[in-house]
């Protein structure tokens, strides 16, 4: 594996040399990769199609578009975020300069996951640039055709030295994680997440993990069914249900149920037409045991609509699942995979108590014309995040932390938290070597007068600009009563 410490310990090199430090050099780094997507988006959509059976649309929108928006926000803000952060100053340093240093954290790793193989690559790697890190980066040989065209590609387009690509599966995955990093930002299952963790513990690495898990969709009874049930459809099956934050499965009263199937099965119909294996904007399943795994899922459980499938074809209808017993098996693991359960529950309490005994998820859908309700939901449970009325929405929006709680994962990314994910938040001081009769009461012999100016100058802490002002126009007055204790000491 010689490739892979020759990989790591070129980019360790290029960040010690202050290669991608400068703002000039992310911009340049971040232009080029706008650039690559723009240019090179034929052959990407191809990888993607072969790989997920995605469409134009769905490359452009799901993949490129996200990454894009990313970037353009880097490119705006960079200036800004890189400034020093001034912070408000205690009595005791009050004329000193205090502020946070945001400092690139050094080589970091990316390792991404297949179902998003281009997004979940890039978009981490944007965050990585702009906070001027050096980045290794390791997509999933799961989606091969992507990986290893961001292999060929990223080179012509990125420092070569500074962002190296290791393309190659969990062996190789696991001679990387050998490597010192100063960060891994890991998207994927949790199983192999505790295997990144274990490894990034040897060296005191911090870690992002993203993860997935059972994300909850709570559809009350007093709500437009219809909107609702077309945005569930939309965000159970795009990508062919292989989406992180999909809705896993609905809980709703017994007596809408038989609704729900009917509208979401009239919402398929109209989004795939009667045969969706014939749509160009139906999505296939991964490999071979993928497909099998999601199979497995429905033996044994009510299927009401859909269920037809095509293992040559890796296609699995757009399926739901009703009456379903919370302790089956397809209520114990992530689905990702276009199957819907539902759950029923006798209200909003029971939904609450049903998602607060599982792990936490990473989203949690709502939909209700109440307000109270959602905000009940809300109060009451724990999520990486939270739509209501909506599926999939708070991922687009780059001003919130895209992340996992508890079980789908800690860390979060997008926009500015990417820059602060990929940034040491550094605490800096500066002093004037002037006015140091000031400092005499913080020296030795100690004194009971010394001790309680210095208690009362210490408690005068974070007051912000009440603080300033204040300390402005005492300034002068302590000076001197300082002076005058000097003398007298
Ligand atoms: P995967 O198989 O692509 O694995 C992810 C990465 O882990 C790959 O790069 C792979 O090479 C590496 N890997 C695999 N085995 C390894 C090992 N033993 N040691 C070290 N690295 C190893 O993806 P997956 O695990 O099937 O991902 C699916 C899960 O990821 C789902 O739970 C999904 O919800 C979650 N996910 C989360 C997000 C998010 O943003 N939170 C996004 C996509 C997927």
């Amino acid at each position: 594996m010689d490739r892979i410490k020759t990989a790591v310990a070129g980019a360790r090199a290029a960040y010690n040399l202050g290669k991608t430090r400068p703002l000039e050099f992310r911009v340049q780094q971040l232009k080029a990769m706008k650039k690559m997507l723009t240019e090179r988006k034929d052959l990407i959509s191809e990888a993607l199609q072969k790989d997920l059976h995605k469409n134009d649309f769905a490359v452009q929108i799901y993949e490129i578009a996200g990454i894009v928006g990313e970037i353009t926000l880097a490119l705006n803000k960079l200036p800004e975020w890189m400034e020093p952060e001034h912070m408000s100053k205690s009595m005791m340093t009050m004329m000193d300069t205090v502020y946070i240093h945001h400092q690139p954290l050094g080589v970091v790793l990316i390792i991404g996951a297949w179902n998003y193989p281009l997004a979940l690559v890039l978009q981490p790697l944007v965050g990585a640039i702009a906070a001027g890190n050096a980045a290794v980066v390791k997509p999933s040989e799961v989606s091969g055709n992507t990986a290893q065209l961001l292999a060929q590609l990223l080179p012509q387009y990125l420092d070569k030295d500074a962002y190296p690509v290791i393309s190659g599966g969990p062996e190789v995955a696991v001679e990387l994680l050998k490597q010192p990093f100063d960060h891994i930002l890991y998207t994927g299952s949790a199983v192999v997440g505790r295997i990144v963790m274990e490894a990034a513990a040897k060296h005191l690495t911090p870690v992002t993990l993203e993860l997935g898990g059972k994300s909850p969709c709570y559809v009350d009874t007093n709500c437009d069914l219809d909107v609702a049930c077309r945005r569930i459809a939309w965000g159970r099956y795009t990508n062919c249900g292989q989406t992180c934050i999909a809705p896993d499965y609905i809980l709703c009263n017994k007596s809408i149920q038989d609704q729900v199937v009917k509208k979401i099965g009239a919402t398929i119909a109209e989004f795939y037409g009667s045969d969706p294996q014939k749509s160009p904007d139906y999505g296939r399943i991964v490999n071979q045991r993928h497909f099998q795994r999601i199979m497995s899922l429905l033996e044994g459980v009510n299927v009401v609509y859909g269920g037809k499938n095509d293992e040559e074809d890796l296609y699995i209808a757009p399926t739901i699942v009703t009456d379903v017993d919370p302790d089956s098996r397809i209520m114990q693991e992530e689905i990702f995979g276009p199957v819907l359960p539902i759950v029923t529950v006798n209200g909003v309490d029971e939904a609450i108590a049903f998602i607060s005994r599982r792990d936490k998820p990473l989203a949690l859908y709502v939909f209700s014309h109440n307000k109270k309700l959602i905000q009940k939901m809300i109060n009451m449970t724990s999520s990486g995040g939270v739509t209501a009325n909506d599926c999939l929405i708070h991922y687009s929006i780059a001003a919130l932390p895209f992340g996992g709680v508890g079980k789908s994962g800690f860390g979060a990314y997008h926009g500015k938290h990417s820059f602060d994910t990929f940034s040491y938040r550094r605490a800096c001081v500066l002093k004037s070597l002037a006015m140091e009769k000031v400092n005499s009461i913080r020296y030795a012999p100690s004194t009971d007068s010394k001790m309680k100016w210095l208690l009362w100058l210490l408690a005068k802490q974070g007051d912000g600009k009440k603080l300033q002002l204040i300390g402005f126009l005492i300034l002068g007055a302590l000076v001197s009563v300082i002076m005058k204790f000097y003398f007298k000491w």
